[in-house]
C-alpha cells in the first residue's frame, strides 16, 4: 500500500479501512504499508500491518528518478521501495487526492513514476478510491494522460473525478464511496476516557475539525471559524471541542489553526481542544459523542457522517461537495472561499435545530453507502483473477494417501479424485493418459476402470497426445466417465459433445493447467544428452520425484536397469526451443472449460515442499461437490487460497526474463546442433 501515512489521520483511516476489506475479501493477505516517513514505524501499534518508512517516497520526483536507476542494475537495488515493489503481488495506491491541478507538479509526476515502477516490476498498479483532476495545466495533463492508463484498476470517489479523467481520454473508471466509511471507531468507553483525560465538559458539544490547508489558501478562515465558535457558545449555549486530524513532526499543522482560533475568540470557557495524537478510530469514537460536527478535514467529515453525526463541511476542493451530495446533505456544504459569515451561521443554526431529523436521514442511507464502500475489494479481486476464467473457489491440496501423492505429478489430486469418484460409483471409468506398453516414449489415452490403472497414468506427459482414437471410442461407448486433459483436448471433446458425436456421458471434466507442450524432439534431445538410444529406454518420466522430490527431474530408466536423472533445469531451459508452435498462441493456460482445473503449487510458500502440492480452481457445482465430498471423507487435504495466488502463478514473465530465456535456448540449440548435426 502506498500513498498514505500515519501523520494525517484521514490517510490512516484509509490505510486501516483498506486493511479491513482486504482481510474480509482475501485469504490471509500480507499487507505492507510503505509510508512517507523516513524511519520504519513499529507495527505493534497497527496489528496485521507491516509498516516501512521510505526515504525514496519522500515526495520528490528527483528521488524517484534515482530510485528507478537501481532497477537497471546498480547495487542500490536493496533500497526499501524497490525491494517492496519486487516482493509485492499488487501495488495499491490509497493517496486521497494526489493528481490534480490543485497538487504540485512534483506530486503528479511522483504518482506517474509509481505507476511505471509497478509496470517495470510487472505488478498491477491499483488506484483505490480517490479524487483526481481537474487537469487543465498542460504538464499535468501530459503526464497523467500517458501514465495513468497503465493502472490495472482506477477507482475514484466522485462523478466529478470520473468526468475529469474522461475529459483527458481515460476510460474504465469506477466510482465507489470513500473506503473510510467502513472504519470501525474505538469503543464508547475509550472515547469517554479520552474526553475525561482532556477535561472536556459533558455533552452537548459541537466538534470542529479545522484544516491547515484551508488556512494556507484563505487566511480569513480563522475569522470564519472564530465567528462560528462565538455563535455556538453565545447563541446556542453549547460547548465546542476542537480536534486535530494532522500530527506533523515539524512545521504547522491543524493544531496551529486551532490555537489561532482559540486566541481569537471571546469566551474561552466553553471551548476545549484535544491536540494530543490519537488514532483514526479513537478520533472517530470522540466524534460519535458530538451533537453536530463542523469539519474542514474530508476524512473527519466522513468519520462523522458514517456514524450519522449531522455535519457541515467547509471544504477546499470538489470532493467535499460530492461527499455531501452522496449523503444527501449538499445544503450543508460550504466552500472555503465563502466570506458570507451570516450565511454560514444560518447553516450552523439550521443543522443544530434539525439535528435529530438529519441523524435519522443519515441512518436511512448509511448502510448502503458502507456496503458500496467495500466494492473496491471486489473490483480488485476481479482484476487479480483475470485470466483464470470463471470459478467458484480456489484451493491448494494434495492426496492424503502417501502413495498416490508420490505417484502424482503435483499433489496427486487428479488421481486421488478419480479413484474416489470411481470407488463411490460416480463414474464408470476415467479417461486418462499413460505411456504405451509397446513404446515407452509414446503416450496413449485409455479408459481406466480400476485404481491401479488410474495410477499407471499418473504424472504429466509434456508431449503431444493423440486423442482421435479415444474420441472415436467415446462415440459408441455408453457410460459415465471423467476426462483428464490439457486445455486444447478439453475444448475438442466439448465440441464433439456439442455436435452430438459422443454417446458417453462425461460427468467430470478435469483440466490440467498447461503452459505449452513440447515436441517429441525434446525426448531425442534428452537422450542425446545422456548418449542413449530410444531402443534402450524402458521408462521416460518428464518430472520424476524419485531423485530430489517435487517438482521433479527428468528420469530415464533403461532396459539394462540403469537409471539416469537429468536435472529439471534442462527441461526449463530448452522449453522455448521445443515448444509446439501453436502453443505460443494459447490463452487458456488454466483450462477454463473444466469442472476443476489442476496445476502445480509454484508459490513461494511451497518452494521447499518435496512431496508436491496441487493448485485447484473449482469452476462448477459438480466440481465443487466432488472436492467437498472427497475432503469430507478425508481423502484429500484441501485449503482455500486467494484466487490472486493463481494469477500470481500465471503471471507473465517480465521482459528481461523472457529475453534471458530466449538467449539460453539459443545456447542449447547450438549445443544440440553440435551434438546431433
Ligand atoms: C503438457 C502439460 C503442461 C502443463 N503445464 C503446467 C504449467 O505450466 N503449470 C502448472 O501448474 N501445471 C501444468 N501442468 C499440470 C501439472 O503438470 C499436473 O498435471 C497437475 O498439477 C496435476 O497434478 P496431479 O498430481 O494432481 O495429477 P496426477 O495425479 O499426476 O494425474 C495427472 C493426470 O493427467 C493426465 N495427463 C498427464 N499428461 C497428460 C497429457 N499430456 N494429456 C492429457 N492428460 C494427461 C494423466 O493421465 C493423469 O490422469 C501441465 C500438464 C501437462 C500435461
Amino acid at each position: 500500500m502506498i500513498g498514505g501515512d500515519f501523520v494525517n489521520k484521514g490517510a490512516e483511516a484509509m490505510i486501516l479501512s483498506t486493511q479491513a476489506i482486504l482481510n474480509k475479501y482475501f485469504v490471509n493477505p500480507e499487507i505492507i504499508v510503505a509510508t512517507y516517513e523516513k524511519k520504519n514505524i513499529g507495527s505493534k501499534k497497527y496489528p496485521g500491518l507491516k509498516i516501512i518508512g521510505n526515504k525514496w517516497l519522500k515526495g520528490k520526483a528527483i528521488l524517484y528518478a534515482k530510485a528507478v536507476i537501481p532497477v537497471i542494475g546498480t547495487k542500490l537495488i536493496k533500497g526499501n521501495l524497490i525491494k517492496r515493489y519486487e516482493q509485492a503481488d499488487v501495488i495499491i495506491n490509497i493517496g486521497g487526492f494526489s493528481i490534480s491541478d490543485k497538487q504540485s507538479i512534483q506530486g503528479n509526476i511522483v504518482y506517474c513514476i509509481e505507476i511505471m515502477l509497478s509496470k517495470l516490476f510487472n505488478k498491477p498498479f491499483i488506484a483505490f478510491p480517490q479524487d483526481m483532476g481537474p487537469f487543465k495545466t498542460m504538464i499535468r495533463r501530459f503526464f497523467i494522460k500517458r501514465f495513468l492508463p497503465n493502472s490495472k484498476l482506477i477507482v475514484v470517489r466522485s462523478k466529478e473525478s470520473k468526468k475529469y479523467l474522461e475529459e483527458i481520454g481515460i476510460k474504465n473508471v469506477h466510482i465507489t464511496p470513500d473506503l473510510a466509511f467502513i472504519l470501525k471507531p474505538s469503543s464508547k468507553k475509550r472515547a469517554e476516557e479520552i474526553l475525561a483525560k482532556h477535561k472536556v465538559a459533558k455533552c452537548p458539544f459541537v466538534c470542529i475539525i479545522p484544516n491547515m490547508r484551508v488556512y494556507e489558501r484563505n487566511k480569513k478562515y480563522v475569522d470564519t471559524l472564530s465567528s462560528i465558535v462565538n455563535f455556538i457558545v453565545d447563541k446556542l449555549e453549547t460547548n465546542v471541542l476542537f480536534l486535530s486530524h494532522e500530527f506533523k513532526k515539524s512545521g504547522n499543522d491543524d493544531r496551529f489553526v486551532i490555537n489561532k482560533v482559540i486566541d481569537n475568540i471571546k469566551n474561552k470557557n466553553k471551548v476545549f481542544k484535544i491536540t494530543e495524537e490519537y488514532s483514526a478510530p479513537d478520533l472517530k469514537a470522540i466524534i460519535s459523542k458530538a451533537d453536530i460536527l463542523i469539519s474542514s478535514r474530508f476524512h473527519g467529515a466522513i468519520a462523522g457522517l458514517s456514524i450519522c453525526v449531522p455535519t457541515i463541511v467547509i471544504g477546499w476542493a470538489h470532493k467535499y461537495k460530492e461527499l455531501m451530495t452522496l449523503v444527501k446533505q449538499e445544503k450543508y456544504s460550504v466552500d472555503y472561499q465563502d466570506v458570507d459569515i451570516e450565511k454560514i451561521m444560518d447553516k450552523v443554526n439550521d443543522l443544530w435545530k434539525n439535528k435529530t431529523n438529519i441523524k435519522k436521514d443519515l441512518e436511512s442511507i448509511i448502510l448502503k453507502i458502507k456496503k458500496d464502500a467495500e466494492q473496491p475489494a471486489l473490483l480488485l479481486k476481479g482484476t487479480l483473477s483475470e485470466g483464470i476464467g470463471k470459478f467458484k473457489d480456489t484451493y491448494v491440496g494434495y492426496s492424503k494417501d502417501k502413495n498416490i501423492r508420490a505417484a502424482g505429478q503435483s499433489g496427486g489430486l487428479v488421481s486421488a479424485l478419480l479413484i474416489y469418484a470411481l470407488e463411490k460409483k460416480m463414474i464408470d471409468g476415467a479417461i486418462v493418459t499413460r505411456w504405451s506398453k509397446k513404446d515407452p516414449l509414446l503416450p496413449e489415452t485409455f479408459i481406466a476402470r480400476s485404481k491401479e490403472e488410474i495410477l499407471q497414468a499418473a504424472k504429466s506427459k509434456y508431449c503431444p497426445v493423440k486423442m482421435s482414437e479415444i474420441f472415436r471410442k467415446l462415440k459408441h461407448i455408453k457410460g459415465n466417465f471423467a476426462f483428464v486433459g490439457v486445455p486444447c483436448q478439453l475444448k475438442a471433446l466439448k465440441k464433439l459433445e456439442k455436435k452430438g458425436r459422443i454417446q458417453a456421458k462425461i460427468s467430470f471434466y478435469f483440466g490440467l493447467f498447461c503452459d505449452r507442450t513440447l515436441t517429441f524432439k525434446f525426448q531425442d534431445y534428452i537422450l542425446s544428452v545422456i548418449h542413449m538410444d530410444k531402443k534402450d529406454v524402458k521408462e521416460f518420466t518428464y518430472r520424476s520425484k524419485e531423485w530430489r522430490g517435487w517438482p521433479g527431474d527428468i528420469q530415464v530408466k533403461l532396459k539394462d536397469g540403469t537409471v539416469k536423472n537429468i536435472p529439471k533445469e534442462y527441461r526449463m531451459k530448452v522449453k522455448p526451443l521445443f515448444t509446439i508452435k501453436r502453443c505460443w498462441n494459447c490463452s487458456n493456460k488454466t483450462n477454463k472449460l473444466s469442472d476443476i482445473s489442476f496445476g502445480d503449487a509454484w508459490l513461494p510458500e511451497f518452494r521447499r515442499d518435496k512431496l508436491g502440492t496441487s493448485l485447484i480452481v473449482s469452476r462448477t457445482k459438480s466440481g465443487e461437490m466432488l472436492l467437498e465430498k472427497a475432503k469430507h471423507d478425508d481423502v484429500i487435504e484441501l485449503d482455500k487460497i486467494d484466487s490472486s495466488k493463481i494469477k500470481q502463478e500465471l503471471k507473465k514473465r517480465s521482459f528481461i526474463k523472457y529475453v534471458l530465456a530466449k538467449i539460453k535456448s539459443v545456447y542449447f540449440k547450438l549445443e544440440y546442433i553440435k551434438r546431433n548435426g
